[in-house]
């Protein structure tokens, strides 16, 4: 680990990240220029690459892998590349690792069972949602009114209505806070707003279309 820091540093020697995205533990899942030889996966463009170079982004090994494997939507990766121009940004999941029942593995539907959205499609199974349970350094939860956490919020709001995403869930307070509605892309039945207290979940329903009017 404290090699990959020492490479991901290189060109800027004032200091080796002294404020990762993610919390100790969490891992900074940050990719390994050593990963460009041998059989170690490719990112598989420059956007994905820039994204995980960046110190203000940080992912769980998982959620890393998945960006590493090409298998998260390129406006998903632009919408975080949006957010860490500004702020610090932990991805807990992309699609790896996710899961919406404890012991039920993922597929491409939404188990019965987790709310009203059972039976839906899986946008985390298609690569198209991250979660997001810290935002400079704080978590998600307990943090719904923080200023840093809900101007993520605004940013996200601010992307162009065909390339921002248009499932976008965080916990209660966050939500009323903000004052998005549907047109914006928020999701906010009462009972995903309730599954959502420790986490942002940012999704894109469709591909390859938003469903954002505005
Ligand atoms: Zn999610």
């Amino acid at each position: 680990m404290g090699v990959v820091l020492l490479l991901a540093s290189c060109g800027n020697l004032e200091a080796v990240d002294p404020s990762p995205a993610c919390p100790p533990g969490v891992g900074r899942g940050t990719w390994s220029p050593d990963s460009r030889n041998g059989d170690g996966p490719r990112p598989g463009n420059n956007e994905v690459r820039r994204l995980l170079e960046d110190p203000n982004f940080g992912a769980t090994p998982q959620a890393a892998g998945d960006l590493e494997r090409g298998i998260v939507d390129r406006r998903l990766v632009a919408a975080l590349a949006t957010l860490t121009e500004k702020h610090r940004i932990c991805v807990h999941a992309f699609k790896k690792g996710h899961y919406f029942l404890p012991g039920v593995p993922d597929g491409p539907r939404i188990p019965e069972g987790y709310g009203e959205a059972g039976g839906l499609p899986n946008t985390h199974y298609f690569g198209r949602a991250a979660d997001v349970w810290w935002v400079d350094g704080k978590r998600v939860e307990g943090n719904a009114t923080d200023p840093d956490v809900l101007k993520v919020g605004r940013l996200l709001a601010g992307i162009p209505p065909g390339e921002r995403p248009d499932q976008v869930i965080g916990p209660p307070g966050w939500s009323r806070a903000l004052g998005y509605g549907r047109e914006e892309g928020w999701v906010l039945a009462p009972d995903q707003l309730r599954l959502h207290e420790d986490h942002i979940h940012i999704g894109f329903v469709d591909e390859p279309r938003t469903r954002n009017t505005r």
